[in-house]
């Protein structure tokens, strides 16, 4: 996978000991990206039975740490019963569960809690999405914690290895480090409190990625810097789960224009394809980087549609003004029907997380580039 191993290597490396990598599959859990992955980071995170079954086939052996809200009793019995790394219990109901069925089956299991503790999350800017402290469907707030802590006190087979939290989505380096350090302490005494053993924290993913600046990326040495600071001897395992920015820079998509309009003043581009296999930038709210690839080549009779310098909003095939990849963005040369469009940063969240069906267009192709060495 082009440069895809190189960077989760590099990732990889900045984490200092004491501090485990996992990869949200959620975000792209393609088998050939999870076999990429897999030698750098130490497990997955699966957010479903179907994933836990996908990721299980694609990468065998590797650890699995399996969460969500709202998981069904067949898939908390499957990852039970095939015993799963670590189960990250989301609510007092899902404890009974996994007790019982530790019970009834003899099989023991590793839980972590997870926690909506109450802590303040430093510079939650715009493109930041809050997660703690709030009413949330994720989780567990303080004393339904408490009490599922005492739940676990009286289960052998269920063993509380500690918390998980996942907490913001798109903040940089130093807020993330502080939302750990704030993490750390609050489960410290949360642990205390209980007469727990926090063997465990997970302090989740959700590490910037800027989609307006391509070239930019998550300052993985400073956030590695800051976790490092709060390693201990004796301490608990830091856990970090990062999707987006371990995949969304490693994924292209390509497509052609197929017709240049102009409209009340505006310049469309409409390629093949859309939102259906992209749908990344609706979900987000924000413009697709894209470079234009020339192609040459006209062999109509009729004059070419084209524009240049000015705005270009680039929409797909599908019957609703919501199909836009980019609006209004300023393009450097000539835009024009039979041009080929490269989006990039298509590589998390895009394909996955599209409605592939609606208006039963052709779904894209996929295709594998080999990095160097000629590995793919
Ligand atoms: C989605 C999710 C992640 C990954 O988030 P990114 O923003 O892609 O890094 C990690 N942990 C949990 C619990 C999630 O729901």
């Amino acid at each position: 996978m082009f440069g895809l191993r190189e960077h989760v290597a590099a990732v990889a490396a900045a984490l200092p000991p004491g501090v485990e990598l996992y990869y949200a599959a959620k975000a792209n859990p393609d088998a050939e990206v999870l076999r990429a992955v897999a030698a750098h980071v130490h497990g997955f995170e699966v957010a479903s039975g179907g994933e836990f079954a996908h990721v299980r086939e694609a990468v065998p052996g590797k650890p699995i740490a399996f969460g969500g809200p709202g998981k069904t009793p067949s898939e908390l019995a499957e990852a039970v019963g095939s015993k799963v790394h670590r189960l990250h219990v989301e609510s007092e109901q899902e404890t009974h569960r996994v007790a019982a069925l530790a019970r009834a089956t003899g099989r023991t299991v590793d839980v972590l809690l997870r926690a909506n503790p109450p802590i303040e999350l430093p510079g939650t800017g715009p493109a930041a999405l809050t997660m703690g402290g709030l009413a949330t469907p994720f989780g567990m707030d303080p004393e339904v914690l408490d009490r599922c802590a005492k739940l676990l006190a009286d289960e052998p087979r269920v063993r509380l290895r500690g918390l998980h939290a996942h907490l913001a989505s798109g903040l940089g380096p130093d807020d993330l480090g502080e939302v750990a350090a704030r993490l750390l302490a609050w489960a410290d005494a949360w642990a205390a409190r209980n007469g727990v053993d926090l063997r465990e924290l997970n302090v989740g993913g959700g590490m910037a990625v800027d989609y307006a600046t391509p070239e930019a990326r998550f300052d993985w040495a400073a956030y590695g810097k800051a976790l490092g600071g709060l390693v201990r001897p004796g301490g608990p395992v830091l856990r970090v789960e990062p999707g987006r920015a371990v995949a969304a820079y490693h994924g292209w998509y390509v497509t052609d224009v197929l017709d240049v309009k102009h409209s009340r003043g505006q310049a469309f581009a409409v390629v093949r394809g859309g939102t259906h296999h992209l749908r990344t930038p609706v979900a987000r709210g924000h413009a697709q980087p894209f470079a234009v690839l020339a192609r040459d080549s006209w062999p109509y009779a009729w004059p070419r549609p084209s524009t240049s310098g000015e705005p270009v909003t680039v929409v797909g095939q599908l019957c609703t003004p919501k199909d836009v990849l980019a609006a209004r963005v300023p393009v450097t040369g000539a835009v024009r029907a039979g041009d080929r469009l490269v989006f990039a940063m298509a590589g998390a969240y895009a394909w996955n997380i599209s409605h592939r069906d609606f208006l039963m267009h052709e779904p894209p192709t996929f295709h594998y580039l080999a990095g160097a060495g000629g590995r793919t």
